[in-house]
């Protein structure tokens, strides 16, 4: 059984308080964050559905994916959203000593930076730590660099096979407010059940007149 909150608490948003949890604004923005790609068809699928709702997002790509998927990455620039670092193979921090784990981050970097057409505001400073799981000396490591460490405010808990598709869509739309920071993962493992719940996500953001916009 896993355990996780699917809304962060506003304790542990302070004690932690050197991550970014949320990005409180007047405008009604939301931030919707997809996880682990580019996966080929399924980030596509994200593309297109996005495209659809003009929505705007950021993905936390992984560096090994993108050197697999360069076309699918540029896409995802090309259609003007954002990209964050996020390890070059998925590294776990709590596993990982300091110096492998910056390696794994200059790793990703340099993908990023490889792979991008000019013309954008890219490389990027977001950085989302795989698990959610990072020690405070790789996270001062990173600040030094200059990274922002991101988190969430909404886990859907897409990657959660125990769950239903219900409740992953249930996990998002009643914990979704103004200045949220939602993750998703557009892998395989979720696929299942992003499916069901990103399009009627982004209909119950429509209908309540949120704005999706990039992390920056
Ligand atoms: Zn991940």
């Amino acid at each position: 059984m896993s355990f996780y909150w699917v809304k962060t608490h506003s304790i542990l948003k302070k004690i932690f308080s050197k991550y970014v949890w949320d990005l409180p604004n007047e405008q009604n923005k939301v931030y919707l964050t997809f996880d682990d790609g580019p996966t080929p068809e399924i980030t596509s699928w994200v593309l297109d559905l996005l495209k659809k709702h003009n929505a705007k997002a950021t993905f936390f790509c992984i560096g090994k994916n993108i050197e697999q998927q360069p076309e699918l990455f540029q896409r995802i620039i090309q259609e003007q959203h954002a990209i964050g670092n996020h390890t070059n193979d998925h590294a776990n921090g709590w596993a990982t000593t300091k110096d492998l784990y910056i390696k794994s981050v200059v790793a990703c970097a340099n993908s990023i930076s490889k792979h991008i057409i000019s013309n954008t505001n890219l490389p990027t400073s977001l950085f989302r730590p795989p698990y959610g799981k990072i020690k405070t000396a790789q996270i001062n490591a990173l600040k030094k660099q200059g990274y922002k460490i991101i988190m969430w405010d909404v886990l859907s808990a897409d990657f959660d096979l125990s769950i239903t598709k219900e409740k992953c869509l249930e996990n998002v739309i009643s914990n979704i407010q103004s200045g949220s920071i939602i993750i998703f993962h557009d892998s395989v493992k979720a696929f299942p059940n992003l499916k069901y719940t990103l399009p009627k996500v982004l209909n119950f953001i429509d209908k309540n007149n949120l704005q999706c916009a990039t992390v920056s």
